[in-house]
């Protein structure tokens, strides 16, 4: 294999490095966990991305989520260049804000009244806030290995098993910010159970990716949300589906319809924004009327419902909406690539593991079943290292750690997969698991 020219994303990290933390303005780009150089992307289209040294490579990031249609498609460009000469922020209502909530609301019903935001850290912090104003209860319900941004309240890991106080994951959180946070076990209800049992009349809701994707990609087992739908009513706390990953994504009416669960509240990020900064968080009404200036829980932001970002959005979901065999395409590809690596590492006896739901998929370096946070840190990361450099080096670019999703998008076709998993066919063949 010839060694890739990466002389300018070198030189770039070395600048970056010196003005930014790690080089980065979000953690996971800088390969931590991979190690190497971060390779610096000077443009996308359709399925590739490609980088400042002029390298090309299949996308398998989708920008973590929003790209389903693949990079810069050439509806949502030309909407956003329409809306750019109209202006690019107002500080004032707008009729594509009013356009984006009855469409979302066309999709999701339950999603009776919304408020849009800038990203999903945002939508979640607002949401849990609008549900401890609703009960009057200030304790929440979050499951290891789930990620709901980076609000204070949601750092948190269990230290030791179901029953802790949450424990800060990051230092700059006062203890205070999450001693109201309980940890439960994914696809374990009696972790949930016991909780509630511990503080029936405390809890103010619970939040859970209804298709974990943060840790690699967990898929809920049968009876699991429906199991948490139930402890919520019988407890009086409100439940959060944080769709930030899943909707519009799983289908075009997201984690709600495909598991016909229906949440008090939900949260939305990612695709929403078609690659714009754009969040919202919505449901109930009688919830979201206390939402300011309506009622006492304050929430605000002087960017939201931006003009050129719902444009965005809102075209791409008018896209997905009139398309849905979109869905269907991004499931075969993806169901494609699950299959291929399944039967290459049973080839190869390559000890690993494939998870995956429509358009979402992991490999995992464990030959184990991974069904929670406690199974998918088993998997081996330095093996991963090797896999995702090698692969990388061949032009396909994956999220730069054992716990990110594979996004495959409509823009990728049968091609791009079967050159994937040749060159996964390829390091298995050399680097087998036993
Ligand atoms: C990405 C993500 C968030 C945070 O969204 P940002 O836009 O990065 O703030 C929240 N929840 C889930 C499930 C996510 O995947």
């Amino acid at each position: 294999m010839e060694q890739m020219h990466i002389a300018h994303s070198e030189a770039l990290y070395d600048r970056a490095k010196e003005l930014m933390p790690g080089g980065v303005n979000s953690p996971v780009r800088a390969f931590q966990s991979v190690g190497g150089t971060p390779r610096f992307i000077q443009r996308a289209k359709d399925q590739y991305l490609y980088d400042e040294d002029g390298n090309v490579y299949i996308d398998y990031i989708g920008s973590w989520g929003p790209m389903i249609l693949g990079h810069n498609p050439d509806i949502v460009l030309e909407a956003v260049r329409n809306q750019l000469e109209n202006g690019l922020s107002y500080g004032a209502a707008t009729a594509l804000e009013v356009e984006m909530a009855e469409l979302i609301h066309q999709i999701v019903p339950c999603v009776e009244m919304m408020r849009m935001v800038n990203s999903g850290t945002e939508a979640v912090m607002s949401a849990v806030r609008a549900a401890r104003g609703f009960t009057g209860r200030d304790k929440i319900v979050k499951f290891e290995g789930c990620y709901h941004g980076h609000a204070d309240a949601m750092l948190v890991k269990a230290g030791s098993g179901v029953m802790t106080a949450g424990i800060p994951d990051s230092s700059g959180v006062p203890k205070g910010c999450t001693a109201d946070t309980l940890s439960a076990v994914y696809n374990d209800l009696d972790s949930v159970e016991q909780l509630f049992q511990q503080y029936p009349e405390e809890i103010a809701c619970v939040i859970v990716e209804p298709v974990a994707a943060n840790m690699g990609v967990v898929v809920p087992e049968k009876g699991f949300l429906q199991g948490i739908r139930q402890i919520c009513d019988q407890y009086g706390a409100l439940l959060i589906l944080d769709e930030v990953i899943t909707g519009f994504r799983l289908q075009l009416d997201g984690a709600v319809g495909h598991f016909g669960v229906t949440p008090d509240l939900v949260t939305y990020g990612k695709i929403i924004g078609g690659g714009m900064p754009v969040g919202a968080y919505g449901g109930r009404r009688e919830i979201m009327q206390l939402v300011a200036p309506l009622g006492s829980v304050y929430q605000a932001g002087t960017l939201s419902g931006n003009p050129v970002a719902m444009r965005a959005g809102l075209t791409q979901l008018r896209y997905l909406q009139a398309h849905p065999e979109v869905y269907h395409q991004v499931g075969f590809l993806s169901h494609r690539l699950r299959s291929g690596l399944e039967d290459i590492i049973r080839r190869h006896h390559g000890n690993c593991t494939v998870n995956g739901i429509g358009s979402l998929s992991c490999l995992y370096f464990t030959p184990e079943p991974v069904r929670n946070y406690t199974d998918a840190k088993k998997a081996d990361t330095a093996r991963f290292r090797e896999y995702f450099h090698f692969m990388l080096d061949e032009g396909n670019y994956f999220g730069p750690s054992q716990f990110e999703a594979i996004f495959v998008s409509n823009a990728h076709t049968l091609r791009e997969i079967d050159k994937t998993l040749g060159d996964a066919d390829a390091f298995f063949s050399a680097h087998s698991g036993n």
